[in-house]
């Protein structure tokens, strides 16, 4: 175990351990999904969704992955020196005004999403005097950001439309991989071959990649030669209808600050939200929402005590959040005994993010550096 970042525990409200083992084996499960030939890369944009770029991105480089996606070029250049010189960096946003150069000097791939985009990276491999390495984005209905087949057509007419640009994929993302009866997922791939197609016609043989983590789970159709998960390798469940194969990766637990005894009827927190008639136990700890744990989880949380599942008492305050600990022994419920918020069921990423109204990728990014942090296996 090592403690890297953040607070050291004393000081602290609750620790997070992030288990970069659990990190490893989501990616070899993925991996072990796709057909003989496909790459398995990893999107670690926001900080690995919360768990730590570095340390994540080095854990996979050592599993075998040797494609990474961030989302910002500033992200891409404070990845780059963490790994090795045959990992291949690709910053998702692409180079955007004013900012193609640092990317192209540090070695990143760009992806490349608007026309814009392909003439400021044709402008900088002139400039640099060497060709440049990206990934075409093209839409096929997310209509967000890549180029619209119109686009495509206009740059493949163009004899110099990729002029000093090294291709070295296609890539489109799925918009409803969650939810796989959705009809945007046969069009979605149909329209994604057709435009790979045109591609490959200029450019015989150019990896094609669609699948983000539910593509992977949604089988063969989606998967081309490089799939892009995220959400899998930390444990979020990306196709929620469908058994989880994934573990989880970020354990959060905080010790009990207090425990106070109510034998009258009395209320808890802010807008007197709960009600205890007594006897009964209240154990705070000092977690609140400016350490991401949601406001919208009031009334709707529970942690773990001893084994058991405890209800979250009231409102969710800025730093510290109740525990209705009736059920749990008085002996078991003390200062310093800890309960757990975040990790295995039934307080998994997924049940949390449901409790919360949203989805597991807004509680894994949201996570505090507030927290006291552990890394726990792989490789630093
Ligand atoms: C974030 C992102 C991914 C990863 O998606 P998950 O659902 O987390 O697997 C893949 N591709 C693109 C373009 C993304 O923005």
């Amino acid at each position: 175990m090592t403690g890297i970042g953040g607070p050291q525990a004393a000081l602290a409200g609750a620790t997070l351990t992030v288990d970069l083992d659990a990190v490893a084996r989501n990616w070899k499960v993925l991996a072990a999904r796709l057909p003989d030939g496909a790459h398995c890369a990893a999107v670690v944009k926001a900080d690995a969704y919360g768990l730590g770029a570095d340390a994540v991105a080095r854990t996979l480089y050592a599993a075998g992955c040797r494609v990474f996606f961030v989302a910002h070029g500033f992200e891409g250049l404070a990845l780059r020196p963490a790994l090795p010189a045959d990992a291949e960096v690709a910053v998702l946003h692409g180079p955007m005004p004013g900012g193609a150069r640092p990317l192209a000097e540090a070695g990143l791939t760009a992806v490349l999403n608007t026309p814009g985009q392909v003439a400021e990276w044709r402008a900088v491999a002139a400039r640099i005097g060497r060709a440049v390495p990206a990934i075409v984005h093209v839409d096929t209905g997310m209509t967000r950001l890549a180029l619209p087949p119109s686009a495509l057509d206009a740059l493949l007419d163009d004899p110099d439309g990729f002029e000093g640009i090294a291709l070295r994929a296609a890539m489109s993302h799925l918009a409803c991989a969650d939810d796989p009866v959705h009809p945007m997922n046969t069009d979605q791939p149909a329209r994604f071959s057709a435009q790979l197609a045109r591609l490959r016609a200029r450019f015989p043989g150019l990896p094609g990649s669609l699948a983000n983590s539910g593509g992977i789970l949604l089988g063969t159709p989606f998967h081309f030669d490089l799939a892009r998960p995220g959400i899998a390798l930390f444990g979020g469940n990306p196709v929620p209808s469908q058994p989880s194969p994934l573990m989880p990766t970020a354990h959060l637990v905080a010790p009990i600050v207090q425990v106070q005894s109510v034998d009258r009827p009395q209320t808890v927190g802010y807008s007197a939200a709960y009600a205890v008639e007594g006897p009964g136990r209240i154990a705070t700890v000092a977690v609140g929402y400016a350490d991401g744990f949601l406001r919208s989880l009031s009334g709707r949380a529970i942690g773990v005590l001893a084994g058991v599942a405890v209800p979250l008492a009231g409102r969710v305050s800025m730093d510290l959040l109740t525990f209705d600990v009736s059920a749990v022994p008085e002996h078991e419920a003390v200062p310093g005994a800890e309960i757990r918020l975040l990790g295995a069921a039934p307080v998994d990423v997924d049940a949390v993010a449901e409790a919360a109204g949203t989805i597991p990728y807004e509680i894994l990014t949201g996570l505090s550096r507030r927290y006291h942090r552990v890394y726990r296996g792989g490789a630093l």
